[in-house]
C-alpha cells in the first residue's frame, strides 16, 4: 500500500506496506531492526491469515519465490520471503533445502543436529566444510516476472563437539574458524554482522529503498 501527502504543494510518498512471508517473530524482529528509519512497513503474513504453502522447490531460490508469490497473491501487497539452510560439502550439499526437516517433518533442532553429526562422523574434520545459505526474494506483485533475489552464504566447519547456547538450528555445531567459536558461542550482534540472513536482508532492503525513493 502506498501513502502520499502534500508537502509544499508536492505529492510526497511517505510509506509503503510489504508483507513478510513468514510467521517467525524472530525474523520480523531482525528485519525491522535493519529497516529502522526506512519508509517501509513490514507486516507479518499472519495478520492477513495467509495459510502456509508447501515448499516444493529443490533450491532455496525456488522456495523463496513460492512463498513470496503466495503471500502477495493472498494479500494484494508486495512481498518479501526468505529461504535458508545449511549445505555440507562432504554430504553433497545436504541438508540444503531440507535443513528444517532433515530428520523428519516436525524435527527439533536437537534431532536435526544428531542426524547431521551421525552423517558426518565418517569424515575427517578437514572434509566437513559447510556454509549457511540465505536467499531473500522481493516481489512487487504475485506475477512479478523480475523478482529481486539476494543470496549470501556464511562459511564454517561442522564440529563434532557442539558448543554454545545462543542462536538456533545448527549453530552449536557450526564452527567459524576465523572466530575460533561456534555460531552458538557468539552474540546476536556479532552474528548479525556475519551471517547470511543479515547480509541478504540488508541487500534487499537497500535495493527496495532505492527503487521506491
Ligand atoms: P527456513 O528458512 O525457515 O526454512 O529454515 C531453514 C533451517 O535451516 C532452519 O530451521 C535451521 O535449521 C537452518 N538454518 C538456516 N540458517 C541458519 C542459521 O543462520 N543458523 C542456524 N541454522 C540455520
Amino acid at each position: 500500500m502506498w501513502y502520499f501527502k502534500l508537502y509544499k504543494s508536492t505529492l510526497v510518498y511517505i510509506n509503503m506496506d510489504i508483507v513478510l512471508a513468514t510467521n517467525n517473530q524472530g525474523k520480523i524482529r531482525e528485519f525491522r531492526k535493519i529497516l529502522n528509519n526506512s519508509n517501509i512497513n513490514l507486516i507479518l503474513q499472519s495478520n492477513y491469515n495467509v495459510p502456509d504453502i508447501e515448499e516444493t522447490g529443490i533450491t532455496f531460490v525456488e522456495n523463496a519465490i513460492i512463498k513470496a508469490r503466495h503471500a502477495s497473491k493472498c494479500t494484494g501487497l508486495p512481498a518479501i520471503a526468505d529461504d535458508s539452510g545449511l549445505s555440507v560439502d562432504c554430504l553433497n550439499g545436504q541438508p540444503g533445502v531440507y535443513s528444517a526437516r532433515y530428520s523428519g517433518e516436525h524435527a527439533t533442532d536437537q534431532e536435526n543436529i544428531s542426524k547431521l553429526l551421525h552423517e558426518i562422523s565418517k569424515y575427517p574434520e578437514e572434509a566437513r566444510t559447510a556454509r549457511y545459505w540465505c536467499v531473500i526474494v522481493f516481489m512487487k506483485h504475485f506475477n512479478d516476472p523480475t523478482p529481486i533475489i539476494c543470496q549470501n552464504s556464511w562459511e564454517g566447519i561442522i564440529t563434532s563437539n557442539p558448543r554454545g547456547s545462543n542462536g538456533f538450528g545448527y549453530d552449536p555445531c557450526f564452527y567459524v574458524p576465523g572466530l575460533g567459536k561456534t555460531a552458538s558461542e557468539i552474540s546476536l550482534e556479532m552474528k548479525c554482522k556475519l551471517d547470511a540472513h543479515c547480509q541478504s536482508m540488508r541487500q534487499v532492503i537497500e535495493i527496495i529503498s532505492e527503487m521506491y525513493k
